[in-house]
């Protein structure tokens, strides 16, 4: 599989539907940071991280789908490193999504949305759901607060920097200089707000400011550096100041989400989700709009 390369040992791929997935190479094996959602990316990057060396960690940044879901083709290789805030959400099913099914939606079948990024030859790699679940490949190592990994010559920093999830974390490697944030930072496309807590997000923002960095790989879009924190700062801010000054208008929840919107604003969705974009808006006002009423806890 195609990768862009960051740095001497900083690998990852952006142009993929789903997250940004990413690896380090050391002199003592490899480091994944999220795995792809489409299986045959999976297997492909798999393939391409070992010829490197052996995977020695799998790290991933957060809970959501297209961040966890291709730990399944990662099976056997390596040790799986997730926060406990991440774990105790891994591929759960909730009342508002199942995640299983939303994963489906990539490959051809009854639910998949036919982009021309989706992975049509994941159907045939595609497990049953009782197969899958029996072992998804989460965590065996489950941590709270911050962990340090070494491998060879190589410092993995895992700083639990919670906002856009509550199990967020970023990698920060200092040998490179390069932090992976995961999606505290959405480059250049939508940012996903439903699961958030804005108030979180912005102190999540400000701790990656503190890092000696030249390069940032987000979750989603293309690397930047860290000039691109005021840009993320910005978008968190004005959607919840939109939210905020309609309900102090009055307007109800309805009208909160029909009416409030960014879709002009803030760039497409990432690759191969531009029909999730109505999705992203109504659910983005409706879930702050819970929030800043006190209908659900968060901020
Ligand atoms: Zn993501």
């Amino acid at each position: 599989m195609e990768m862009e390369k960051v740095t001497g040992n900083v690998y990852t791929n952006t142009k993929l539907r789903g997250c940004n997935p990413s690896f380090v190479t050391t002199s003592e094996g490899v480091v994944v940071i999220d795995t792809p959602q489409l299986p045959t990316k999976a297997v492909a990057m798999r393939k391409e991280a070992e010829s490197h060396g052996p995977i020695r960690y799998i790290v991933n940044t957060e809970h959501h789908v297209d961040h966890i879901f291709g730990n399944y083709f990662f099976r056997g290789a390596g040790t799986v490193v997730n926060h406990r805030g991440l774990y105790d959400r891994f591929m759960v099913v909730f009342p508002e999504l199942d995640p299983f099914t939303y994963a489906r939606e990539s490959v051809p079948g009854p639910t998949a949305q036919g982009t021309d990024l989706d992975d049509p030859e994941g159907a045939a790699l595609w497990p049953d759901r009782d197969e899958y679940y029996r072992d998804p490949n989460k965590g065996t190592i489950v941590f709270t607060g911050d962990l340090m990994l070494r491998v060879g010559d190589h410092t993995f920093n895992l700083l639990h920097t919670p906002g856009h999830t509550p199990g967020q974390v970023a990698v920060h490697v200092p040998e490179e200089r390069v932090v992976f944030t995961g999606d505290t930072i959405f480059s250049g496309c939508q940012t996903w707000l439903m699961t958030s807590n804005v108030a979180e997000w912005l102190e999540a923002l400000e701790r990656i400011r503190t890092l000696d960095v030249d390069w940032i790989v987000p979750g989603h879009g293309p690397v930047v550096t860290q000039r691109y924190l005021d840009v993320q700062r910005s978008h968190l801010m004005e959607w919840k100041a939109a939210v905020a000054t309609a309900i102090a208008s009055g307007w109800t929840r309805e009208e909160t989400v029909a009416r409030v919107d960014f879709r002009d604003r803030f760039g497409p969705v990432d690759v191969g989700q531009g029909y999730m974009l109505d999705y992203i808006q109504t659910l983005n006002a409706g879930s702050l709009y819970d929030k800043l009423t006190g209908a659900i806890p968060g901020s």
